[in-house]
């Protein structure tokens, strides 16, 4: 059997060197039980977009974003992405709330 050398095992290359394009969504309430949208965006990268900071509600020495679907709260943190200060999710508290549901 004579098989004709064929370069059929060219590799693909799979992944092209996309520039890192933005990816935004709507935010969502971290509780997965929940989902609630929220009226923020955030991008694939993890940071929020928009005032964020300015349209957070304060608590204390806390700034947080109050979900108004269970009413818990997605914690805010300040932090530093590509040489500008971003706003992300830290944490997300419940909103221990029983009886309104
Ligand atoms: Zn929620």
């Amino acid at each position: 059997m004579t098989d004709p050398a064929q370069p059929t095992t060219s590799e693909v290359p799979q992944a092209p060197k996309a520039k890192a394009k933005l990816k935004v969504s709507v935010l969502r309430c971290r509780d997965a039980a929940c989902g609630a949208l929220m009226p923020f965006e955030e991008t694939d990268q993890g940071y929020l977009l928009g005032r964020v900071l300015e349209l957070a509600d304060v608590d204390g020495e806390v700034r947080y974003l109050p979900c108004p679907k269970c009413e818990g709260r997605l914690l805010l943190e300040e932090y530093e992405h590509a040489g500008k200060i971003r706003v992300r999710i830290r944490d997300f508290e419940p909103g221990n709330s029983p009886g309104t549901a």
